[in-house]
């Protein structure tokens, strides 16, 4: 039987900006996305019986049908149907080190690594717009952590357009264990109190489109550290820092320490400090270990990186 061990990134926003409702219920979004060095590891391993089955040791992580790792083998066996029949079910075991429910899209990278580890395991030879089609199905996030990098996210987020690598940079992430956002709380609460500032639907595709000029992706593209570092910007934080306060709390104590800037990614609740070097990380972690005690907060220094899910190993047995 053959195995797979994958490594499945986290990723984090440098910006998210919410443009308005589509007309098939989600938001529209412009986003850059930036993957990082944090990551579970994802072992897929062929049975020799017809069932999908995960196992995780995380007591927050559903290992039934649940799991987004379960939902990604369980389309690809409906999908290519005589692969299934031909190679068996599958076990997928979850090493979870990317915090949950943290806007890091930890459920997500895991999906992404089923997709890719099937398409091997399977010898289904996909395209990397196949397999990012079939994420699109399984959530939003799902598309960008298949190649991963550094990308401009337009529509739901599955929309992608590559931009130079900046893994050069390191991250100090912050995230209280006991603060977990529904990623739909954040999303339904912004539209309850910011949906009369929506642009209009036929008007969401152009002033998505707008982020391609932005003053970030201009920083991006022009490798300026400290253009990077301001330009943060992340609309969720109108809803999820006034119902959190120790999220504005973690996010000062970031900037005081000095980084190149800190925000909230995605839904929350994770706050990322971005700076410049390792020490510099190193300066920012420490803070952040002073603000901890005696709290419950989880602080990672993680390292941007070019690369999405990676195969790190494969067996024969
Ligand atoms: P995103 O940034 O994409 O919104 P997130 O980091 O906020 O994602 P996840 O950690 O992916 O959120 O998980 C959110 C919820 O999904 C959790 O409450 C968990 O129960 C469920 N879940 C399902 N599958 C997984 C998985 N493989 N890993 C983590 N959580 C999962």
């Amino acid at each position: 039987m053959r195995s797979y061990s994958l490594i499945a990134p986290a990723k984090i926003n440098l910006y998210l900006e919410i443009i308005g409702d589509r007309s098939d219920g989600y938001h529209e979004l412009a986003m850059v996305l930036q993957s990082i060095d944090l990551a579970d590891q994802v072992d897929l391993r062929s049975l020799s019986t017809d069932t999908i089955s995960v196992r995780c040791a995380h007591p927050q992580v559903p290992e039934s049908r649940a799991n987004l790792a379960y939902q990604a083998a369980a389309l690809m066996a409906a999908e290519f149907s005589d692969a299934f029949a031909q190679f068996g079910g599958v076990e997928i075991t979850i090493d979870k080190r990317i915090p949950i429910a943290a806007g890091l899209a930890g459920g997500s990278s895991n999906a992404a690594a089923v997709l890719v580890g099937l398409d091997l395991l399977w010898q289904l030879g996909l395209t990397q717009s196949e397999l990012e089609e079939l994420g699109s199905q399984l959530g939003s996030d799902v598309p960008f952590c298949i190649a991963g990098g550094t990308a401009i996210a337009t529509g739901r987020g599955e929309r992608l357009s590559p931009l130079p690598s900046v893994d050069n940079l390191y991250v100090v992430l912050g995230k209280y264990r006991h603060l977990d956002v529904a990623t739909a709380w954040a999303y339904q609460t912004y539209r309850a109190n910011f949906g009369n500032t929506y642009v209009n639907k036929q008007d969401l595709t152009s002033r998505a489109a707008a982020v391609h000029s932005s003053s970030m992706v201009q920083a991006i593209i022009h490798e300026d550290q400290v253009q990077i570092g301001q330009r943060l910007h992340n609309d969720l934080e109108r809803v999820v820092i006034p119902a959190y306060p120790q999220i504005l709390q973690l996010k000062e104590t970031f900037q005081n320490a000095g980084c190149l800037g800190a925000m909230m990614s995605g839904s929350g609740s994770t706050v990322f400090a971005l700076c410049d070097s390792e020490k510099q990380a190193q300066k920012v972690h420490q803070q952040g270990r002073m603000l901890a005690q005696p709290s419950d907060l989880d602080l990672f220094i993680a390292r941007l990186t070019s690369t999405g899910v990676q195969v790190m190993s494969s067996n024969k047995d």
